[in-house]
């Protein structure tokens, strides 16, 4: 059982810049007191009451401390510490300075298949190492795939943020319909139980993107998507997938699947020619191949602006229900913007909940 630190986190870190934010709360940079060394501390904020939908449950919280205990491995990140004080959860986790790996590539001019690949490898190594301890991810998303480092060459892959991820037990039924649409698999929308392949259709669609910069399933509406993923209603546009490979086609076809037991494992993954050529043919092939960046860059900026928009939007909303409230809290935005506004969204209220950055 991991401990919950009772002390005050500020006695032993100081609390910097804002790195990001979340549903429940903010991520800081924060620098260890003793030490100076750098980490990121995530906080969240812990719903006070069981009708509340405001924060966090507390043992939604011990669910991903234990998760993170369990997934120590150079491609995920790494949990140093959590303290606890009556409102929030602060979870110290390493500092992960590199940025979102699409930001990364939307600043190249080209990228070979074979660059963009070095990457997938990362991501699918990590994935299939939680996968063998069968925990699953369930919110893999660009926003989720970060690098280790700004300055190194090839920097490192860290997957970061395991809120909605879960721990199968033997024989364990378990299902949920949490998620973001463009990228949930079609047994979530279908509240069917769910298992680590769930994971590995999010692949599908993140390959998908990353090659043509178009998002597979999206749609004007977030109900328009969820509706395609249920039809499979994809495919490869033939002037945005010109410069693909058939070998990355083929890769994606094998996760874009829609029975569970028929897609291609994180262990497949890593042995599908596409990821691991066998041939000399193979290799020149991913080689010749390169992404779709100038459709891609669009795709980016695209999401980049519609994160801060929702962004905007969440903190105006908490601004009017301060004012509605009447308020004298002098400083209601500091550590609160996104956890604190109630969710507005509606139907289907669980799969919209999550995040609407990643909305349509
Ligand atoms: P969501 O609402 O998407 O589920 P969350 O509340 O679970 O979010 P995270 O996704 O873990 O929070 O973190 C929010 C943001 O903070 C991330 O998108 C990222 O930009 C930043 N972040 C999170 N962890 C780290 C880290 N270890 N190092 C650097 N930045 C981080």
């Amino acid at each position: 059982m991991a401990v919950f630190k009772p002390e005050n986190v500020e006695d032993f870190y100081e609390i910097g810049e804002v790195l990001g934010s979340g549903h429940f709360g903010q991520v800081r940079q924060v620098s260890e007191r003793t030490s100076g060394t750098c980490w990121a501390a995530k906080f969240l904020k812990i719903r006070k009451t069981a009708g509340s939908r405001l924060g966090v449950e507390r043992s939604s919280v011990e669910k991903e401390v234990q998760i993170l205990h369990a997934v120590q491995h150079p491609n995920i990140v790494t949990l140093k510490d959590v303290f606890e004080s009556r409102a929030e959860v602060v979870l110290i986790l390493e500092l992960v300075s590199g940025g979102e790996l699409f930001d990364f590539i939307a600043e190249k001019e080209n990228l070979l298949e074979s660059e963009a690949i070095e990457f997938m490898e990362q991501i699918l190594e990590g994935l299939g190492f939680m996968h063998s301890k069968n925990i699953a991810h369930f919110d893999l998303k660009p926003e989720n795939i970060m690098l280790s480092d700004k300055v190194s060459p090839h920097p490192n892959i860290k997957l970061i943020d395991f809120g909605l991820a879960h721990h199968f037990h033997q024989g364990e039924e378990y299902r949920s319909t949490s998620g973001t649409p463009q990228y949930i698999a079609p047994e979530v929308i279908n509240c069917d139980p769910l298992s680590t392949a769930a994971d590995m259709w999010s692949i599908g669609v993140i390959t998908y993107i990353l090659l043509s910069g178009l998002s597979p399933f999206q749609d004007d509406t977030n109900e328009g998507t969820l509706r395609n993923i249920i039809a499979m209603n994809y495919e490869f546009d033939e002037q945005c997938f010109s410069m693909t490979s058939s070998m990355a086609k083929d890769f994606i076809q094998k996760l874009l699947v829609k029975d569970p037991n028929e897609r291609m494992t994180a262990e497949e993954c890593l042995l599908h020619p596409w990821i691991k050529p066998i041939t000399r043919k193979q290799v020149a092939k991913r080689n010749r191949s390169s992404i779709n960046m100038k459709n891609f860059k669009k795709f980016n900026a695209r999401r980049k602006w519609k994160m801060s928009y929702n962004m905007v939007w969440m903190c105006n909303r908490l601004v009017q229900l301060q004012l509605l409230k009447g308020s004298s809290d002098p400083d209601p935005l500091q550590r609160q913007c996104e956890s604190d506004a109630e969710d507005t969204e509606s139907k289907p209220a669980s799969l919209l909940r999550r995040r609407l950055s990643s909305s349509s």
